[in-house]
């Protein structure tokens, strides 16, 4: 489909949304993520995809833009049931703009008008359905921001749950409490990017710094089980001591709190860059466990320093689960502890 094309056939596959704010004067603000965008008639949001009708928000359902079967470790989720399948999927339209995004041709897909994508219909039951018949434990929402689409993963993931499925969220962070609480009924799992540390890493994502680690913050308040991210881009932000004020903020919040450092491959509107050496991550790594982080990874470089792939017992250092390439080779965690010392490690097993 042409961009035209493809807005209306998004406009023509939405259902009434639930986070929204009235003002007194008849006023609409949309409440899915940090923009909190004033939504007028004829014009959708920052996202593209969320709009006012009349007196009604509408929003994204009854579609997805891709879904795939695959482990759940290829969302950097480590410490929830390794090796487990899980059934992701993603929609059009973003609230960042993120010049590397892994996943443009959806997220991007309003403002660069990539060219042959349509959605799929399909109901909360048949995806599920889907799910179970390819015996996933997981369902989860990724690839473009899923808050944009709140009420959509919500009957997902309410679906899901009848089924016993785990359900996890990968967020930009760009969201706020008010989505944060309405998804927590049925989500397990947070997975948040912390895009960088400055203002101005994050006016050219088209976000701020300070919103991903307060939602971070409050997803634990709420009881999500959280796991934080990084992609660490040459030239934008690889700086160490950037890399090393995240490192301390999560080891203030909770040492136990995963953090991944993931490689960067060059794409999008970052091509001519060249992807992220073995070394800088190694060593961001290094001094993130200095500073009290129980639980580092490294990324996207799966055979320079598959070492730092595995997780291990915090307090013996046994290797308890071993993986290659996004794939968990053996888990030895029993009851959520280390079989040798008997250590509990933090996640969801
Ligand atoms: S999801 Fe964010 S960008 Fe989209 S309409 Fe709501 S506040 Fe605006």
């Amino acid at each position: 489909m042409e961009t035209t094309e493809l807005v209306r056939a998004l406009e023509a596959r939405t259902a009434a949304g639930d986070l929204l704010q009235r003002d007194a004067d008849g006023g609409m603000r949309c409440t899915a993520c940090a923009h909190r965008c004033v939504l007028t008639e004829g014009r959708a949001g920052a996202c593209g995809v969320r709009f006012r009708r009349g007196d009604a928000l509408r929003v994204p359902f009854g579609y997805v833009a891709r879904r795939y079967v695959r482990p759940i470790e290829t969302n950097t989720i480590y410490h929830v049931r390794p090796g487990a399948p899980a059934l992701t999927f993603g929609m059009y339209g973003c609230d960042l703009r993120c010049p590397y995004c892994h996943n443009w041709r959806i997220s991007q897909a309003l403002r660069e008008g990539t060219a042959g994508e349509s959605p799929t219909d399909i109901t909360p039951e048949a995806l599920v359905a889907e799910a179970l018949a390819a015996g996933c434990a997981a369902v989860v929402g990724a690839y473009n921001e899923p808050m944009i689409t709140a009420e959509w993963a919500r009957a997902i993931f309410t679906e899901a749950r009848r089924h016993d499925l785990v359900t996890a969220l990968v967020s930009d962070g760009n969201s706020t409490p008010e989505a944060l609480a309405y998804m927590r009924p049925v989500t397990d799992v947070f997975r948040v990017d912390l895009k960088g540390w400055s203002a101005a890493q994050y006016r050219v994502l088209g976000g701020r710094a300070e919103t991903p680690l307060a939602c971070l913050r409050e997803a634990r308040r709420l009881g999500y089980w959280v796991e934080a991210v990084t992609l660490v881009v040459p030239g934008f932000n690889d700086e160490a001591d950037g890399l090393r004020q995240l490192a301390g903020e999560l080891a203030a919040i909770d040492p136990d709190l995963p953090w991944h450092l993931n490689g960067f491959q060059p794409r999008f509107k970052m091509s001519d860059r060249p992807r992220t050496d073995a070394m800088t991550l190694v060593s961001a790594a290094g001094a993130a466990y200095a500073l009290g982080l129980r639980h580092v990874y490294v990324g996207n470089l799966a055979d320079e320093v598959r070492q730092l792939s595995h997780t291990r017992c915090p307090a013996c250092r046994r290797v308890l689960v071993k993986r290659a390439n996004y794939e968990t080779l053996r888990c030895d965690v029993r009851d959520g502890a280390c079989p040798d010392c008997g250590t509990l490690v933090a996640g969801l097993w």
